[in-house]
């Protein structure tokens, strides 16, 4: 961040899009934590801070007579919470855009804090609208990303505004520059051995990124639902799992892109079973590829576990993204784990490891691993795009 913030108000798109419960308490505040050295920084350099994010999907989960449900979605569940961790008083706008808005943010003082209320009241928002975005850039005089999370969306608050700032009045905030250094870090010249690791459901949202790693990867191991896939183009018998029976034809050609290019993809040996999509369901350890009818592959299995923990602590970059089975459920949830510890132990051993994506993310702090590990990437979607080797808009409109 190398622009100078006193007496100016900096406009800082952030991810608060934090989970709540039933009573509007938030349950993780990670997204929360980690913004805080950017607006501290702004503070103590005699800035002001407007601070502006989403939060869940408001325009998607309408009240029954079509009106928003602000009480919801609103973001004043925050005030509190950012009080305490900022130790100033949070001032709040009811809207992101409009009179109020307006005036609370010219009066803001050197060292004031303003909360905008959800970007995403307004359909402007998702849909990138530039006179919705001139309105936001209009209450600041430096834009500030932050948001590596939803940098992949070329939505209002977090790409068009920069488009009303110059070079000189714009730029990633620390968490950005971080994500960035991380994956660029990652992607780079990695140290090698190199291993990726997916999982996750779909074949067809991680084929990108399992192309991308065929061009510095040693290894990829492959778990979760995606496995099956493979299995199945490899006329293996996978009862019931989860397949895309539409995608073999892509499972079978990257087996073979890989081969040509010398890395060793690692599917599952063998697989937890179950004879239902439960906790109580009944389960059985079965080869990957000998599953019987009526059972599908719910985690990978021990055999498996040891061998990609093994390839795993024998690396010098790991990069994992998708968890190995249904880790939401304990009964699927030991692939995942003895994962996560191996990621743990590689860096340990001084290898580099990024962990990404929503579920991986969550089974690291569930395992409270997260400081045991390289670098948590706070975006799902925005890091598989990243490391598929696309530029974000959200970054693309800081640098251009
Ligand atoms: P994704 O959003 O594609 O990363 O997928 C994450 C989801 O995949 C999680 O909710 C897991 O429960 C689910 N998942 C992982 N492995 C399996 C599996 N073998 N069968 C069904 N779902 C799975």
């Amino acid at each position: 961040m190398n622009i100078n913030f006193k007496d100016k108000k900096a406009l800082v798109r952030v991810d608060f899009n934090v989970p709540l419960d039933k009573t509007f308490n938030i349950t993780d505040d990670t997204r929360i934590r980690e913004a805080i050295p950017t607006i501290k920084h702004i503070l103590e350099q005699g800035g002001a801070v407007i601070l502006m994010s989403h939060l869940g999907r408001p325009l998607e989960k309408l009240n029954t007579d079509g009106t928003i449900n602000r009480q919801k979605f609103t973001l004043q569940h925050l005030v509190k919470h950012l009080r305490k961790k900022l130790k100033v008083k949070i001032q709040f706008a009811d809207d992101c855009v409009g009179k109020m808005a307006v005036k609370k943010a010219a009066a803001l003082q050197p060292g004031g804090v303003l909360l905008l209320e959800n970007t995403r009241f307004h359909p402007e928002e998702e849909q990138g609208d530039a006179v919705f975005a001139k309105k936001l850039a209009a209450l600041g005089d430096i834009y500030v990303n932050d948001a590596f999370g939803t940098a992949h969306r070329a939505h209002a608050s977090t790409t068009i505004v920069a488009g009303f700032f110059d070079k000189n009045h714009k730029t990633f905030g620390f968490l950005m520059e971080r994500e960035i250094e991380n994956a660029t870090r990652a992607m780079k010249n990695p140290e090698k051995p190199v291993t990726c690791v997916t999982g996750g459901s779909k074949v067809s949202d991680k084929i990108m990124l399992l192309e991308k790693f065929l061009d510095y990867a040693d290894n990829i191991l492959i778990g979760g639902a995606m496995a099956y896939t493979f299995f199945l183009a490899k006329k293996g018998a996978v009862g019931n799992s989860l397949v895309e029976s539409d995608k073999l034809k892509t499972a079978k050609e990257f087996l073979k892109k890989a081969k040509a290019a010398g890395v060793k993809v690692m599917l599952p040996k063998d697989s937890v079973c179950a004879d239902k999509f439960a906790t109580d369901a009944a389960i059985q350890v079965c080869p990957s590829n000998q599953i019987p009818e009526g059972w599908m592959g719910l985690d990978i299995g021990p055999s498996a576990a040891k061998s990609f923990a093994s390839v795993i602590r024998k690396s010098k970059t790991v990069i994992w993204n998708g968890p190995m089975g249904v880790f939401e459920m304990p009964a699927f949830a030991e692939g995942t784990k003895i994962v996560a510890k191996a990621c743990a132990s590689a860096t340990k051993k001084g290898a580099f490891t990024m962990v990404g994506g929503g579920d991986s993310v969550a089974a690291v702090n569930q395992l409270k691993l997260a400081k045991k590990v390289g670098f948590v990437s706070t975006g799902g979607g925005a890091m598989l795009e990243f490391m598929e080797g696309k530029e974000l808009p959200g970054i693309h409109a800081i640098n251009s």
